[in-house]
């Protein structure tokens, strides 16, 4: 069935101002989406009425607190079908779920004259944690090309896998052009060769089912931000095998079993790899986000979104001066593109005036930027409350802006 887009919008507070004299039009959503008023409203009803500290509290409200907190976690478990609650660590986000596995993972599995394999595609948190750990062990990091239309060379994936490979971290849908990875035959071949694989699924997650025993990735990660719920949080999955097999990521309180001088014993998964006060509050209102994805369900959501894209991808095509920036077959609903003859900054600063919020630069992903030569695009990215009126409306700027450099 179709959603109430309208309804749907109502929840969210935000959306329903003026920017620069024009109603705010928001396709910034692969930076991050913006949180209906369940969301918000949690993060204050857990200051007013339960604030307290979580797992250890011989009290009402630190019970209380733990049970919202770790309702979350079975949210969690159920949204990407882990196995078990153990399986779902809590972060701050995909960033701090990469440096954990690089950390951890790389400390006890990577040695010298091992590999790593991430893509072109890759956004920096893919990419940086990798070379830092790399440079430290002697490992090897390989990238995987692409072809013009932003998606991975599946045979030269092939032939960078070895017994070398310790590890491959791919993104599942790509911030910068929206190419959804064949992530489940990227698996198998990983597997073939006792690779363990880890998939950065910042995009995928708000707009994929997300099965990660079907798949039967090693580690998922993703940040709360990107589906409705708040910053700075996020979650690494693992498999309980390989999370048991790792060392713990910090010291400090809630991880340790029992600590004296001479020795000290860690905590069962999840507890392990969450040292110190977690971000409780943030974590009980991810929890509303969830609910309200649940409550949508995510075919609907992605089928709203396709809808969008297509529009989009095809009115925006007509424009004299415009130039997709990636046109793989299969996208979540991000469009990058650049107007002929102007800065995407320029294009960026002119949507603004008309009140349309889009992101403008490299995406964090600076080399995939300088695989297609560009210093970087315009990104429309839509979500679950975007309409037709606001994409033709974007249509509208930018061929109004084109005009400018791009007589017809
Ligand atoms: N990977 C991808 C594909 C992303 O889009 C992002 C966020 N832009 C990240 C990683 C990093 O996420 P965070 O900043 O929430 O840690």
């Amino acid at each position: 069935m179709a959603l109430d887009i309208q309804k749907i919008r109502a929840q969210f507070p935000i959306l329903h101002q003026e920017v620069n004299g024009k109603p705010l039009i928001y396709f910034d959503n692969a930076a991050t989406t913006q949180k209906p008023q369940e969301v918000i409203d949690a993060l204050s009803n857990y200051y007013h009425t339960d604030n307290s500290n979580i797992h250890r509290g011989a009290h009402t409200l630190a019970d209380r607190a733990t049970r919202y907190y770790e309702s979350t976690r079975t949210l969690l478990k159920d949204f990407i079908n882990a196995k078990e609650e153990a399986e779902i660590i809590f972060t701050k986000g995909t960033t701090e779920g990469i440096n954990l596995v690089a950390s951890c993972f790389g400390k006890k599995f990577i040695e010298q004259g091992d590999e790593i394999i991430i893509s072109t595609l890759e956004h920096h948190s893919n990419i940086v944690p990798w070379q830092i750990l790399c440079e430290e062990k002697g490992a090897k990091l390989n990238i995987i090309p692409i072809n013009e239309a932003g998606e991975i060379d599946f045979e030269a994936f092939e032939n960078l896998l070895s017994s070398k490979t310790k590890l491959v971290s791919i993104v599942h849908a790509s911030n910068a052009l929206g190419t959804i990875n064949p992530v489940e035959k990227i698996i198998t071949k990983a597997h073939q060769v006792g690779a363990k694989v880890l998939l950065d699924g910042a995009q995928s997650s708000s707009h994929l089912e997300i099965d990660v025993q079907a798949l039967d990735c090693d580690f998922f990660v993703l940040s709360a931000h990107k589906l409705y719920g708040p910053t700075g949080l996020g979650i690494l999955y693992g498999k309980r095998e390989v999370l048991d097999a790792m060392p713990p990521y910090q010291g400090g309180g809630e991880m340790i079993k029992e600590v004296t001088f001479a020795k000290t014993t860690f905590n069962e998964l999840p507890f392990k790899f969450e040292a110190g006060t977690p971000n409780i509050a943030d974590v009980i209102a991810f929890g509303k986000a969830l609910e309200f994805i649940n409550e949508l369900g995510k075919k609907a959501i992605k089928a709203h979104e396709d809808e969008l894209l297509s529009y989009a991808s095809a009115e925006l095509s007509k424009i004299n001066g415009f130039i997709p920036v990636g046109t793989a077959k299969d996208k979540v609903s991000v469009i990058s593109f650049n107007i002929n003859g102007m800065h995407p900054f320029d294009v960026g600063m002119m949507l603004d005036a008309n009140g349309i919020a889009v992101r403008t630069g490299h995406h964090c992903t600076q080399p995939l930027m300088q695989r297609f030569g560009i210093e970087g695009t315009v990104r429309a990215s839509f979500a679950v409350y975007n309409t037709k009126s606001e994409v033709d409306a974007l249509v509208a700027s930018v061929a109004k802006i084109a005009k400018l450099k791009n007589k017809s």
